[in-house]
């Protein structure tokens, strides 16, 4: 078995895992309606394919993938669409995003499933069935997996493939649970990942405190090559790039991608659902998520995505005292919502009732001048200079703090643990960078307008010169029917003298020139 190497930084935090792992995966009841936002993932939004007053079968499509990176969405339960609008949705933010609402009838009525035998398809085949069922990343990072299980344009054949069962929080414990009770079923996804990317080796990362998850794992994997390693429970070991570090010594380089550096890493709860959508049919309609804190009764629930907030609150005994917050993630890498009427989705992994102690990473403590200490410097797992960021972002200096990579900062929390001076560090990191994607808007904004406004003067100008180039193919026409020239001015002469011609021609033969000119003369007063 190979050596497990190191990352640099990095935490160890009191774990809670308990509170909510010693009882197996409940199971949520059916909500009586169903909230499902048509963005559950990075790019773009899905587009509906249902219309107020339709009825609709548990797991229809309802919203189909729109573009290469986007997924499809679909009815978790049966019942009828009774509302398509804005209606608020787990994100920082707090704003609200488009979503279809389902009253559900309780009957639970499936499509048609039908399951591949992906061994007989076109890799492109079975990447399309994937995002034909809505999978995407369950470790919270919600990107379309399809798109990560095409190597094609990327430098062909893949080292390593990664199956991350870390898990690092310290109070989410639903992929423990997952690999403790469904090991066959993530190994069956690891199957169809292993023959779309054929990689060279497989491993699969999980805490070595997590025994009983790696004794499921290591026996559904038995008579395969795919290594399950024990790491060292240390924050942030679930983080992609401190996993791939762990697991194979590579670092990923800045602005790079795992497979820039032949690896790709999966969550274990995304391979689940990748053996559901090809060997049974069935498109993501519902996840585990880890509900702790201040509930009575915490635990890990199976719950249709679309499902509120309160109702799985409300499934796991209500809140207990002491709640001041809802966290949707964990503690250290996760976000505060504002009402607990927003839907699970597929990127929720835990609610966090905090306050009072419990989900607080540190006491609440008043903030103090940095001392220069270095703390943070020795915690930071990305090897940044987390003081100098935070120096940066606050005097607005977002070209220096890009100098010292902001963007390689995976806020994960560490510096904020540690600072004696209890700066919120990753505060600071999250304005800073917001601030430089909204300036980033805003030029590529100015920028468009002012395509636009080119593209219109070109416009303006091009008709102007095909109007002027029409008229200059009128002119000579016009001018020929016009113009008064001296040809022209014989003609009507000429014209009258042709009329005449035929009185002349029918004049007798004997006429003198004498009476034709009388006749010449008679004629005059009377043309
Ligand atoms: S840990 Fe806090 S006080 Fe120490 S250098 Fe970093 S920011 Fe400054
Ligand atoms: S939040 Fe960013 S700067 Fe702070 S320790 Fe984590 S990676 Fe380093």
């Amino acid at each position: 078995m190979s050596a497990l190497f190191s990352f640099h930084g990095g935490l160890k935090t009191t774990r809670h895992k308990t509170e909510s792992n010693q009882q197996p995966i409940l199971v949520n009841p059916l909500p009586p309606q169903l909230t499902v936002p048509l963005r559950q993932h990075i790019g773009a939004i899905a587009k509906p394919l249902v219309q107020v007053g339709d009825r609709v079968l548990k797991g229809q499509m309802i919203a189909q993938a729109d573009g290469y990176i986007s997924a499809a969405v679909h009815a978790p339960s049966s019942g009828v669409v009774t509302a398509m609008e804005l209606r608020p949705v787990p994100h920082p933010s707090g704003l609200s995003d488009e979503c279809i609402v389902i009253e559900t009838d309780g009957e639970e009525r499936w499509i048609e499933r039908q399951p591949l035998d992906y061994r007989q398809l076109h890799p492109s085949e079975v990447r399309g069935a994937l995002r034909s069922a809505g999978v995407v990343g369950l470790g919270g990072a919600v990107f379309p997996s399809a798109v990560k299980l095409n190597l094609e344009g990327q430098g062909g054949q893949l080292d390593t493939l990664i199956l991350n069962g870390a898990e690092c929080e310290p109070w989410i414990s639903c992929d423990d649970r997952i690999m403790r009770e469904r090991a066959d079923e993530i190994v069956a996804g690891l199957h169809i990942m292993v023959h779309l990317l054929q990689p060279r080796e497989v491993l699969i990362g999980i805490e070595d405190d997590k025994v009983e998850a790696i004794a499921a794992m290591r026996e559904a994997c038995a008579g395969t090559n795919y290594q399950v390693r024990a790491i060292p429970t240390l924050y942030p070991s679930g983080s992609v790039k401190q996993l791939i570090k762990l697991l194979t010594g590579k670092e990923i380089p800045v602005d790079g991608l795992p497979a820039d550096i032949g690896v790709q890493c999966f969550n274990v709860a995304t391979a689940q659902t990748v053996h559901r959508a090809i060997d049974l049919g069935e498109p993501v309609l519902s996840r585990v998520v880890t509900v702790t804190g201040h509930v009575a009764r915490p635990a890990n629930v199976e719950v249709l995505l679309g499902t509120p907030f309160s109702a799985l609150i409300a499934f796991c005994g209500g809140y207990r005292d002491g709640v001041e917050r809802l966290i949707m993630g964990g503690p250290m890498m996760g976000f505060a919502l504002y009402d607990d009427e927003v839907p699970v989705t597929k990127a929720t992994n835990c609610i966090l009732a905090a306050g009072a102690g419990i989900g607080e990473l540190t006491p609440e403590q008043p903030q103090m001048p940095c001392i220069r200490c270095g703390a943070c410097v020795e915690a930071c797992p990305a090897n940044l200079l987390p003081q100098q960021l935070y120096w940066h972002a606050r005097a607005k200096e977002f070209d220096k703090a890009q100098d010292y990579h902001l963007f390689s900062c995976i806020e994960c929390g560490c510096c904020s643990y540690v600072c004696p001076s209890h700066i919120p560090l990753v505060q600071f990191y999250r304005y800073a960078k917001n601030e430089i994607w909204a300036q980033e808007k805003e030029k590529q904004k100015a920028e468009l307008a002012r395509q636009r406004h080119q593209a219109r003067l070109d416009r303006l100008e091009r008709e102007q010169k095909e109007r002027d180039a029409k008229l200059r193919q009128k002119a000579p026409r016009q001018a020929a029917s016009t113009a008064v020239t001296p040809e022209a001015d014989k003609l009507p002469i000429e014209a009258a003298v042709a009329r005449a011609k035929p009185h002349r021609i029918a004049a007798p033969a004997d006429a003198s020139p004498a009476s034709v000119a009388a006749d010449d003369d008679r004629s005059e007063p009377n043309s």
